[in-house]
This record gives C-alpha cells, structure tokens and sequence, in this order.
C-alpha cells in the first residue's frame, strides 16, 4: 500500500508555543498513526508528517480541531514533502529563524490541577511556583523566543531529577512547561522583616497572614511586579498604605479569595463573574453593596465611590495565603509610589516601598517584563477594558491587513506603544503616565524588549499631532520616516482596526483632551471617516479652559469658564456652590485671564464639559485623582428622565446646558437629578448629531470612542438607543476606549495609507 502513503510539510501558525502543543501533537500523531517529527521555530510549529494519506488528513483536522486550551491556531499551511521512512513521531529542539515571530503567550492564572498537586505531590506541598503547559507565567519572564527555558529568567534554575522527568515526558502535564520547578530545584518566596528573615513556606505563609491580619503593610512579589498589601477591611491600615503611597483620593483594587466572598462586596452579574474567574484574572470594577453579611470594606478603599474594583487569586502564593488569612478582603494595589511604574526588582521594591511596607515577601526569580493587572468593566453586558495588561499583552490584535514594520508610539496620559508584524497589531502592555519619568524609561525600555521579542525594527513611526506629547518626541528620536495622526481621528481609527471595518463610519469622539488640527483642543468630536481619512463634521462648541492643564487638575477653572461664557464679569456674583469655595481674589484672577485669554485655550472636550458641570453642583473642585469629577457625578446619578436642550449643527451649542443647570441649581434641585438630567442629555446630543450626520451622508454604522466612553452610563444608554435608531454600532472589546488605545488606531491608519500604494 505504498502507493496511499505520502510525506507533508506541516507549518501552525497562532499562539502555538507554551501551550502544551507539541505534547499535544505527539499525542494525535501516535493516535492516527502518524511518524515525523516537530519544532518549535520562532514564527510557528513546523510538522514533517509521514502516513497514509487518510491518517495525514486526520492529524491535519485534529490540529485545526482539537488543540489544547490556551492554543489558538491561526492558520496553517501545507506542502508536499520527501517520505524518510520515519517509524515514530519525535520532538525536535527549538529553531530561531528569520524575522518572522509567532506569538508569545499572555501570563494565565494556576490551573485548578497545579493547586490540587500542591495538596498531594511531596515535592510540590504549598509549593508557590507551581505551573504546567496550561498555566503559570509566560510574557513576565520570557526574554528572547523560541520560547524555552534559556530564553526565560528560569534559565537560572537547574531541573532536579522528577523535574526533569516530568519536562521530558511527552505524556506529562508539564511536558515542555518551560518554567517547571519545584521545593527542590525552583524559585522560593522570601519573608522579611527588620527583624527577621523566613524561609520556610509554611512558617512565611503564618507570618504573612498574621501581618495582615494584625493591620500591617506587606509588599509581595507577584507576576509581572509587586504589590502592596493589607487588610481591606481595616481603616487605620488602609488610610496607612494611602499615606505611604502618596495616593489621595484614587479608590484601591481588593483581592477576594473567591466569588462567594467577592459576592459580599459587590453585585455580580453573570459576565462579571465570568469575568472574574476567566484566566486572564483582571480587575473587574463592580457596583459595591453598602451591606454584605461580611465585615464591611474600610471607607478609604473606594472613598465613597459606589464601585469596587475586585480580583480574585490568580497565583498559587494568593492561593495559598487566603487559606491562612481571618479577613475575607485584602487592598492589592500596585507596588508603586503615585503613578510610577509598579517595583519589579527586590532591591528597587525594598528602596522604593520601604517605608510603607512592614514586610516584603519576595522571590529569587526575576521578572522580566513588567506588566500590571489589567482592569475591565461590564456594561450593556460586554466586558471592557480600562486598562489592558497582565492576561492579555502581548496578545497581538488581528487586522485586515499588513502592518509590517509600523511602529505606533501612542499618546501620553495613558502611554502604550503598538507595533505592526504582518497582519497583526501587538499592543504593549500598560505604561503609565509618560510625564512621569519612571514611567517614560519604561516605555523607551519595553520598546526595546519589544523589538527584540519580536524581531521588530521600525520603517515607520506614527505618533499624535501634539508637538509636545513625550511619544511624539521618541517617534521623533527613532531616527526613520514619520507620519502624524490626529488624536480623535486615532481614537476611531483604533476602533475600525479592532473591528477590522474599511467602509466609512460616523465617529463620535467623546474624550478629555487632545491636540486638534486648528491648535485649538478637541475633545467632543463627530468625523465622518474610514482608515483612509477624516472629515470634521461637528464639535461640541469652543469654551474657554482656564489654566489650561491646571483645568484639568481643578475642575472649578472650568466651572468659572463656562458661567463667564454665559453671564459675562458678573458670573462670579452669582451664588452657586463651586464660587463659594473660591477667594474674590481668586476668582478676579481668573477672570481676568480669560478675559486677555491668558493661558486660556479654548476646547471641544466633552470630558472638561462633565468636569465643568461636576464642579458646578459643588460635587468636586479639586480632583484628587484623574477624572475623579466625571467620576464622582456619574457616581451620583439618580432616577430621572429628563434631559437639557442644547443646539445641533456643525458646532454643537451647550451653554443653554449649563444655563438650565444653574437654574436648577438655584432652585434647589438634588444633584443627582441634575446629574441624570445631564448624562441623559449627552446621550440625546450624540444621538441627534448622528441621525442628522446620517440623513446627510446615508453612513448608517457608528463607531465609538473616547475616555468619556469609560462611563457606564453613556456607554450602555449611547449603545442603546444608537441600536434602536437602528444603527450599527463598533465599539471597543480589545482595547481600551481612553488613550492607551490610541496606538492601535494610528498603527491601523499608516499601515492602511502604506497598504493602498
Ligand atoms: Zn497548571
Ligand atoms: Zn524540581
Ligand atoms: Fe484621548
């Protein structure tokens, strides 16, 4: 029968490496009698694959079929081959070729068999590293691909004997599971004191619940950086890690030790639970519950914000330390001082946090790539992101077409960069604030980690038109041919690419702040547009913003810039709320620099709209955290129907707004009401822009962006009634919808101009 028997070249493309796949292939090839062999090489899996030709068409649907969990198998490609008589299935040691990548794998909680095996395997009790091929670290510690153990920061631990086994033993679990370890040859945690050194896991475990317990600080060293630690429900040890992070008003993330626990704390809906437990393991932000039956959360944890951002364990040491601790929530907030990237060295952890923590419990393996926990919401029942990291970077986002060689720097506020190999657009992970130092030679670091990984160099740097923007001066200093692109026109180009939609759209661009293409500040816009171009339709009026940047930080600027747009000098006479706070000096000075128009700028931004309105019903004038105004007067919606008039056309009339909320402001009207009032408005002047964009140009699909698209309620009510008007509508799932995701969408519009030519 030799005639039937034929030899193949076999490439998988996709997300094929660490995920268990070549075990997984020698299992299927000994099933349909397959013999050859595979590799790993840097941009795939390549099979050489000898049988008969049934058996061959078989392993190839398998493949395509059955993969392991974490696999995704993008495409594959086949050609004939020279039959070498193989008799068995073997798997080759790894390949480093050309330029081309495959994918690196995300970092993915511990597997419910790797928490069973430190209950039974005598190696592995309470064992804190444990991990296999369908779980543990990936992207934290891989330095180089193929992704082996040399390639990794594991490379410095030596398998011990069962170890090794395991690793070598293609019907294993951990077969290949680069990071393999255990008590006797692995990494270990450290506890540590100004007293006292522990190493024994059983003893630092006590140790460190009981610190917490007792109301102390700890510093833990986790995934992809360190967190800080205490118990969530004690107020003098949370109000103490709030002092000693220099963190005023920002609420604080807690960690349940599972969703019944979680469930005491907030309302769960299904996709938030889903959410919760899925293996990326984010931060979901939830409605709080003012009353569980548990002990209830310190005030200074969510400072009077109605929603609590809540994770549950995702590596064994939570695991493990939730067995011993009495509280049922524990603060996990970033290892950080302010908004400077997360510590991720012990000795920069110990210099940094040494003050605020009492205890550090640190480890001997080193991470590599930092990368924080990533933080989604769920609204209109479909998860979004805040911010993407840990779970999901650098999960590379699909397009349409080729982005080769683009490299996208982003904005500043909330930085990323994004660079283009082939069709796929790889985001890095969460940044920071670049105007932040720290924060800055993290970006300019993990760029360079970037290209390394993936065999990346630029041909073309994409950056916002803001001439100031630090990413506008690293695409700048990268020294290849530059192309600029407008930050809203960004923000819904961002929103097609992830939608990998090429026709012309109605974009709403509802944000904070960004450089328009009249110098003026957008911020509130409506383009009518596709990947090739952009045309302006409709803004939301020019109003002037008092101190510039100082507006953004004190909301009351705003407030006042909008009551002099209206009412003139006498504005600061009137008897509201937010001009009660303020010294006649003060607010002479102010308007008086509107006035001359010093160091005014005038701006569109819907987000400095809601700050204004905030501060106008006294609700916030100083903010203590960024959108903190937004925030808190979403935060204090009440029932209530009704909305304000304001004027369509193509410059979008809102003083009348902010007349009728004086009004109702003088006439005593809760706030709450005034907030409902002003959100349903908003909604209704998207709605009413669009339909009359619509009836103009027949454009019938929207798409959404925009930080201001970060609340709840104008993201779901927008969607809603968008929807029932019968409109397409593209929103965002695999970025976020503020400035971290601005990256994507110039990557999307030079690599689409370089597409067409
Ligand atoms: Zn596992
Ligand atoms: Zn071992
Ligand atoms: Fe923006």
């Amino acid at each position: 029968m030799s005639a039937s028997r034929v030899a193949i070249s076999i490439h998988v493309f996709g997300l094929v490496q660490g995920v268990g796949f070549r075990p997984f292939l020698h299992r299927i090839a000994s099933q349909h009698g397959v013999s050859g062999w595979a590799v790993n090489t840097n941009d795939s899996v390549r099979i050489h694959a000898e049988g008969l030709s049934k058996a061959i068409d078989d392993f190839i649907d398998s493949i395509r079929r059955k993969s392991p969990p974490l696999a995704h198998v993008e495409h594959i490609e086949t050609r004939p081959a020279t039959d070498n008589g193989y008799t068995a299935f073997e798997i080759h040691s790894s390949r480093s070729e050309t330029t081309a990548v495959t994918r690196v794998s995300p970092d993915i909680a511990v597997c419910d068999e790797c928490l069973a095996d430190i209950k039974v395997q005598p190696n592995r009790i309470n064992y804190p590293f444990v991990n296999c091929t369908n779980c543990g670290p990936r992207f934290s510690i891989i330095k180089d691909l193929p992704y082996d153990r040399g390639n990794t920061t594991m490379a410095d631990f030596k398998m011990c004997e069962s170890c090794s086994r395991e690793y070598g033993d293609i019907e294993n679990r951990r077969y290949h599971a680069q990071p393999n370890a255990c008590a006797e040859c692995g990494p270990v945690y450290t506890y540590q004191t100004g007293e006292e050194t522990v190493t024994d896991i059983n003893l630092l475990l006590s140790r460190a619940a009981s610190l917490i317990d007792r109301g102390g600080v700890i510093a833990v060293k986790g995934i992809g950086g360190f967190h800080l630690a205490c118990d969530a429900t004690n107020e003098t040890a949370v109000s103490r890690l709030r002092v000693g992070k220099r963190r005023e008003g920002k609420p604080f993330a807690i960690m349940c030790g599972d969703l019944k626990a979680a469930r005491e704390y907030a309302y769960l809906s299904l996709p938030e639970e889903e959410l919760l437990v899925s293996r990326e393991r984010p931060i979901v932000l939830l409605a709080s519950k003012r009353k569980g039956n548990g002990v209830p959360l310190a005030a200074s944890v969510c400072n009077g914000l109605p929603t609590v951002g809540i994770m549950i364990p995702y590596m064994p040491l939570h695991f493990l330390l939730f067995e011993r601790l009495e509280t049922k929530a524990i603060v996990l907030t970033s290892g950080n001082l302010s908004d400077e990237p997360i510590a991720i060295g012990n000795e920069d952890a110990f210099e940094r946090l040494g003050s605020t923590a009492d205890a550090f419990l640190t480890t001997n393996r080193e991470i590599h790539n930092r990368n924080d926990d990533s933080v989604l919401f769920v609204a209109g029942g479909i998860p979004r992101f805040v911010r993407r990291s840990r779970g999901w970077a650098p999960e590379p986002v699909p397009l349409p077409f080729s982005a080769e060689g683009v490299a996208a720097c982003g904005a500043e506020l909330k930085g990323s960069f994004c660079l283009g190999k082939g069709n796929s657009a790889i985001l890095s992970q969460h940044l920071g604030d670049l105007k932040n130092p720290e924060s800055f030679s993290f970006y300019t670091e993990a760029f360079e980690r970037f290209c390394r990984l993936f065999r990346f160099s630029p041909r073309l740097a994409v950056c916002d038109t803001h001439p100031d923007y630090l990413s506008t001066r690293f695409a700048e200093s990268l020294d290849v041919p530059i192309m600029k692109v407008q930050h809203h026109y960004a923000h819904i180009a961002s929103c097609l690419a992830e939608n990998a939609f090429l026709d012309r759209v109605i974009g709403v661009a509802m944000d904070g702040t960004g450089y328009g293409d009249d110098g003026n500040i957008w911020g509130g816009e409506f383009f009518l547009c596709d990947l090739t171009g952009y045309r302006r339709i409709s803004h939301l009026q020019y109003l002037p913003l008092p101190g510039g940047d100082a507006a953004i930080r004190e909301p009351w600027r705003m407030a006042v810039g909008l009551l002099y747009s209206l009412y003139g000098k006498s504005a600061v006479e009137m008897d509201l709320p937010v001009l009660r706070e303020r010294s006649d000096a003060e607010l002479e000075l102010l308007i008086a620099a509107i006035e001359k128009g010093v160091n005014t700028p005038i701006t569109s931004s819907a987000g400095r709209l809601f700050d204004g309105v905030a501060a106008l019903t006294g609700l916030v004038s100083k903010a203590g955290f960024e959108a903190e105004a937004p925030m808190r007067l979403e935060a204090s919606i009440a029932c209530d129907d009704t909305s304000y008039s304001f004027k369509t056309g193509d410059r979008i009339g809102v003083l009348s707004i902010i007349e009728e909320i004086v009004a109702d402001i003088c006439a005593g009207i809760d706030t709450g009401v005034i907030a409902s009032r002003f959100h349903n408005t908003v909604v209704r002047l998207i709605l009413d822009t669009v339909v009359k964009i619509a009836e103009e140009s027949g454009v019938r699909t929207v798409a959404l962006s925009g930080g201001v698209f970060q609340n709840r309620y104008i993201v779901s009510k927008t969607e809603e009634s968008l929807s029932a008007e019968g409109f397409t509508v593209l929103r965002q799932r695999m970025v976020p919808v503020n400035d971290e995701g601005v990256s994507l969408g110039q990557l999307a519009v030079a690599a689409f101009a370089g597409a067409g030519q």
